[in-house]
């Protein structure tokens, strides 16, 4: 494994195995690696021939300097990891690398952006856009792996490279989960163990939705079903509990489609989480 701080390093670097046309697979990561991180390895090492990791915590995709100061770094202990799991190569950039000068264009979505995290989090996407179209243009992957934990970026990042050409296939993957239910997150680090049980309620709402949906189709009793149970946990403060069509992601009232998701978004002291099931 080697670790490239530069952005010429890993391009030489990759340049040789494409002349061998070697396929390349990204795992885009801001670090503090768990297992679902790891599941997306996996799948990168199983489909492709040279997986690359990136760990960069992108300061312009938090909308909260204190979010950005508290997010969990653990350098080593990520770097260890991934030569365990025998990864080709990790592209671990600072902001100057990144960010040379404040830049002056953006991607900006459009209705897809303005919902659920969009809202909570105004300006996110516009940073999270940004951050993948440059980390899609230094790796040119041929498949690039995303979580379905978040789920709107997965969509909006696949809706960008459709719209944009960029000739890369992203592939979705599954959440991994605590025995709990609780979806691994690196914020979870954060939690009190009182407080990761109470954070395994969005898992458990979750899974009431989606009974409650199946069985009568009903999104509002859905909804409400979900609330109740978020409300009964004192510590737990709801955001968010919204269903929402994965084709456009726009917030359903019925459920007339398979394709459809239940979201969450919720802060237990001051670590803010989400989750979500397809129904
Ligand atoms: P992050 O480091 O939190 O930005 O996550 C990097 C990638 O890992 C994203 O595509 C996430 O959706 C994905 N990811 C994070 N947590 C999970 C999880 N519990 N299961 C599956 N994928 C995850």
């Amino acid at each position: 494994m080697e670790v490239f701080k530069d952005i010429i390093g890993l391009r030489q670097q990759l340049h040789t195995h494409r002349m061998k046309e070697q396929t390349i697979g990204l795992v885009p990561t801001m670090g503090y690696l768990h297992q679902g991180h790891i599941e997306l390895i996996t799948r990168s090492k199983q489909q492709t021939e040279i997986t690359v990791c990136s760990i960069f915590v992108n300061p312009i995709q938090f909308n909260s300097k204190e979010d950005l100061d508290n997010y969990p770094k653990s350098e080593e202990k990520d770097l260890l990891l991934l030569e365990q799991l025998n990864v080709s190569y990790v592209f671990y950039p600072s902001v100057e690398v990144m960010y040379p000068s404040k830049a002056e264009t953006s991607i900006r979505f459009k209705n897809m952006a303005d919902i659920l995290e969009g809202e909570w989090r105004p300006g996110h996407f516009v940073g999270v856009g940004l951050v993948v179209a440059k980390l899609l243009n230094i790796v040119q992957p041929d498949k690039t792996y995303f979580g379905q934990k978040d789920l709107q970026q997965l969509i909006l990042v696949k809706k960008m490279v459709a719209d944009l050409n960029i000739n890369s296939e992203i592939v979705s993957v599954p959440i991994v989960r605590e025995a709990s239910g609780l979806a691994l997150s690196s914020r979870n680090a954060r939690l009190t163990d009182n407080q990761k049980e109470a954070a395994s309620s969005i898992f458990k709402c979750l899974t009431a939705a989606k009974e409650e949906i199946l069985k009568s189709g009903g999104v509002l009793a859905a909804k409400q079903i979900a609330l109740k149970i978020l409300n009964n946990e004192k510590e737990v403060l709801t955001e968010y509990v919204e269903i929402v069509s994965m084709d456009n992601f726009e917030i359903v009232d019925k459920y007339t489609v398979d394709n459809t998701a239940i979201c969450v978004a919720a802060s237990i002291g001051n670590v803010r989480l989400i989750d979500n099931v397809v129904v």
